[in-house]
């Protein structure tokens, strides 16, 4: 039987509260929501709701994109940029840009979001995983090579949790050597820097994510770039050709938006977050819907940014400095929280200014399996990205042992701190 909207509203109310009740008696320490959206601010609230009453006049508004397009590439130092609707689709455009064919292969990490692979096989690019080292997070730079085949095309590097990646310099090195495409994928780590230099502008594309769990946050939203004037022209054919969505889905992001400000940020969000999900239950947008998780094309994909996401985009992106110089701020916490549990910390390459999107620590797999120690240890719930390989689908990849201890044991803290 399907439980009804309103009633399933209902039954959330008073299972949070009895929790609350039984928290209270038992002396436990009360649990909070998962620190979410922590970059939304009053101004941002402002901005949606005001862009919620005048939707169809602002939506045709491509000049704001173009704006804001303008503002991520003089801030990121990047040559050109491009809005798409998430990151996943700026990522397939730069798929198509790069030349890529079906039958062509790609080397990624064994242990990354199912929305990437899935960008490669949208396109018929066959995906060849690789091992990530437990320092950073990223591809192991050691074990590539022996995975180039003649059909091997490009290399997705990314830098998780904020983190820049450890073999950075080497496998870039090693794709100039055999004439690979790298595209970077910097979903994780706006604006971290490597030698002076913010991630994603060494490599032949990048791409970027505003999704509400990401450094910065228009709930979905992405950005590809490029250095390469050819690439660019390239890139921008695919961008010519994608359209933004429309006012619907728009509503409903402006919508989830809203919500997720009362939800998580407003100071009596208790109260407000309940009447939030009620009031906009039925116009909300889930980031990673089943059928992509189970690797399904929606029929949407390939889209790039409305209007009123680049205008949030903007207000976001005058904060985003501001964000991550608190999220590096928080850092030390987690790291003397690691020396007196005695958990092996991530590393933070010599020359780079990580940003720290989450803290990832391994730990012991019964912390990953049930959290709720955290509460009471740190006073926030702890993040478990990931949850498998190609997160968070269930899909296991063969011959990734250190992603799979990352599987088992890494846990992540909050950047900011509700
Ligand atoms: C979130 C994420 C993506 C996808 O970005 P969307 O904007 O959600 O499409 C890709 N790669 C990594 C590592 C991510 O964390």
């Amino acid at each position: 039987m399907k439980t009804e909207p309103g009633t399933k509203w209902l039954l959330g109310v008073a299972r949070r509260r009895l929790n609350g009740a039984l928290d209270r008696i038992s002396g436990r320490p009360s649990q909070k929501p998962f620190p979410s959206c922590q970059t939304l601010e009053k101004d941002d609230l402002r901005i949606a709701l005001g862009l919620l009453k005048k939707l169809t006049a602002v939506e045709k508004d491509t000049r704001i994109v173009t704006e804001y397009e303008r503002e991520f590439a003089t801030w990121n130092g990047s040559r050109h940029a491009f809005a798409f609707s998430s990151g996943r689709e700026a990522l397939s455009a730069c798929i198509s840009a790069a030349g890529l064919e079906p039958g062509d292969e790609v080397i990624l990490p064994g242990y990354t979001c199912v929305v990437v692979p899935n960008a490669f096989h949208f396109a018929g690019v066959k995906t060849i995983y690789s091992d990530i080292e437990l320092d950073t997070y990223g591809l192991d730079a050691s074990i590539i090579e022996a995975k180039i085949t003649g059909n091997t095309r490009a290399l997705l590097i990314h830098h998780l949790y904020g983190l820049v990646s450890r073999d950075y310099d080497r496998i870039i090195e090693i794709a100039r050597k055999h004439g690979l495409i790298v595209i970077e994928d910097c979903a994780q780590a706006t604006g971290a820097e490597y030698r002076g230099v913010k991630v994603g502008n060494r490599a032949d594309f990048a791409f970027y994510s505003s999704e509400q769990s990401k450094v910065f946050n228009t709930i979905q939203g992405g950005m590809a770039t490029t250095n390469n004037d050819t690439l660019a022209e390239k890139l921008a054919e695919q961008y010519n050709n994608a359209s933004p969505p429309g006012s619907d889905w728009v509503e409903k992001l402006l919508s989830t938006l809203v919500m997720n400000y009362y939800i998580h940020r407003h100071e009596m969000k208790r109260v407000t977050g309940d009447i939030a999900k009620l009031v906009y239950m039925n116009k909300t947008l889930v980031s990673t819907t089943d059928d992509e998780t189970k690797g399904v094309k929606p029929d949407y994909y390939g889209r790039r940014m409305a209007g009123p996401v680049a205008r949030i985009g903007l207000n976001q992106l005058a904060k985003i400095d501001r964000f991550n110089k608190l999220r590096r701020e928080t850092a030390p916490r987690w790291s003397a929280w690691c020396d007196s549990r005695g958990f092996k910390k991530p590393s933070v390459v010599d020359d780079s200014v990580p940003i720290f999107l989450r803290y990832p620590v391994i730990a012991d797999p019964s912390m990953k399996l049930n959290t709720s120690w955290s509460y009471a240890e740190i006073g926030v719930e702890i993040g478990k990205w990931f949850i498998s390989n190609l997160h968070p689908s269930k899909s296991h990849v063969d011959n990734c042992p250190n992603a799979d201890i990352a599987v088992e044991r890494c846990v992540n803290f909050p950047g900011i701190m509700p």
